[in-house]
């Protein structure tokens, strides 16, 4: 099939590299000039793992192509993804500027029957909007359908070549033909394609970012518990995991979630609700409890310090939202800069993809170590804000020694506490015993 991606971001451009590879052709669209001239130089702009060998075959077999002009991007698509920007407005709804801007330059240039498929999250009724929109100026045949993406930054490749599911919304028989033959070799393993209307599939993606948003959200406060009552919220994690109807994964507790997505999407989904009369007050906690993570987090180094941090100089290893991507997006990282540096600290940081997207917000304030060990290099303490697994077996020899005092506060629960105290570290966890 003939598919142009409009907007070639993380999602476009992994959607684009990913519908090429089963042998469609894909031309990808982007108004960043400079993002264009990269990718038709063969860089990628973006750090996605595996995504580099998908991208230099089907650019080599010119299945995959990158454009400016929309206009060359549409010519002989018959089926056009958005995947645009929907940042969060003043009042946390999702600002669908993108998304309908797109759409009308879309209008005036479509020629047959075309699909115009929203991956791009969007509140309920954004479908609606798109089809009027580009009903203004089409002549041609369309139909606007909502295809949520579920993929995960760091494993998006695997996410989109085999998707848990692909949700599809639309009432269109001919467009569930198509979409059905589109998506089958990714579903080859009997993973569903569920079907429903359009609107059920917009909220789809919210329900789903949301829920996942509130079990991290539920996760830190079992481990405010903990830290009080003196329990283990490793053991309570395994012991609540254990059950099929809670599972094992999101329990882990942290400094919060960051990101593109959940942070946004929560967001835009409680201003849904008070748009349509409802207060939906789980979120309302979910998105307290988040944003207290950070603030306790800093708060231990503080108290740590007896509120004074002039002078002391933090390394922290991790500024990524989560491992395995460069992208700083609503990261705690940035949070937890701005206040130590606010408290006069000076900071050396690493991370293994990060870098230069910090160093584009931070400049000279804050220092960049070419390795994790230089950036504890005479530090008073180390941070740990992202569990990049190049930090979950450092050599703690050369750490002690690198360090001016063996002092932990690990956001994200690397090592056993006991282990730590054996070494002679302070280490400061989230819902677990402290050590010193
Ligand atoms: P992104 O910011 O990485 O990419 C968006 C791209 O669109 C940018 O390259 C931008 O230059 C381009 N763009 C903006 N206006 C354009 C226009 N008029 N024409 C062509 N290109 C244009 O965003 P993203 O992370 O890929 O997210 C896109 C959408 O997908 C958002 O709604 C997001 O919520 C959703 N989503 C994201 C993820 C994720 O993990 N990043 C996962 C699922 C869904």
């Amino acid at each position: 099939m003939n598919i142009a991606v409009v907007g070639t971001g993380y999602v476009g451009l992994v959607t684009g590299t990913c519908l090429a590879e089963t042998g469609n052709n894909v031309t990808c669209v982007d108004i960043d000039l400079e993002k264009v001239e990269k990718l038709n130089q063969g860089i990628i702009p973006i750090y996605e793992p595996g995504l580099d060998t998908l991208f230099y075959r089907n650019v080599a077999q010119k299945r995959l192509r990158f454009t400016s002009s929309l206009e060359e991007g549409l010519k002989g698509a018959s089926i056009i993804f958005l995947a645009l920007p929907t940042p969060p407005g003043e009042d946390g709804s999702a600002d669908l500027s993108y998304v309908l801007e797109a759409a009308e330059d879309i209008g005036k240039l479509l020629k047959g029957y075309t699909i115009i498929i929203d991956k791009s999250t969007v509140p309920v009724g954004t479908a609606d909007k798109v089809q009027q929109r580009i009903s203004q100026f089409a002549t041609a045949d369309f139909d606007v359908v909502s295809n949520p993406e579920f993929l995960r930054e760091g494993v998006a490749v695997d996410d989109f070549m085999k998707p848990d599911r692909i949700v599809i919304g639309t009432s269109s028989e001919t467009v569930k033909k198509i979409l059905s033959e589109l998506y089958a070799p990714y579903v080859r393993q009997g993973n569903p394609v569920i079907f429903m209307d359009v609107r059920s599939a917009e909220l789809t993606k919210y329900a789903a970012n949301s829920f996942l948003a509130t079990k991290i959200s539920f996760m830190n406060e079992i481990a405010h518990m903990c830290e009080r009552l003196g329990a283990n919220v490793d053991m309570v994690r395994l012991g609540i995991g254990a059950d099929d109807r809670i599972g094992k994964r999101f329990l882990f507790p942290g400094i919060g979630y960051g990101g593109s997505c959940f942070p946004k999407d929560v967001k835009a989904l409680a201003r849904s609700a008070v748009e349509c009369d409802y207060e939906f007050r789980i979120l309302e906690a979910v998105m307290e409890v988040n944003a207290f993570q950070r603030e306790y987090f800093v708060s231990k180094l503080l108290r740590f310090y007896h509120n004074g941090l002039q002078g002391k100089r933090i390394a922290i290893w991790g500024l990524a939202f989560k491992p395995e991507t460069d992208d700083i997006r609503e990261a705690p990282a940035i949070y937890v800069i701005r206040e130590l540096l606010a408290q006069g600290a000076s900071l050396a940081v690493y991370d293994p993809e990060a870098m230069g997207n910090i160093k584009a917000l931070f400049g000279d304030k804050i220092s960049y170590a070419a390795d994790q060990y230089e950036a504890v290099r005479q530090a008073d303490a180390l941070a740990i804000l992202t569990e990049w697994p190049v930090f979950r077996a450092p050599d703690f020899g050369v750490l002690k020694n690198s360090l001016k005092e063996s002092v932990i506060f690990d956001g994200r629960n690397l090592y056993d506490p006991e282990k730590m105290a054996g070494l002679g570290f302070y280490y400061n966890s989230v819902g677990r015993a402290l050590t010193d």
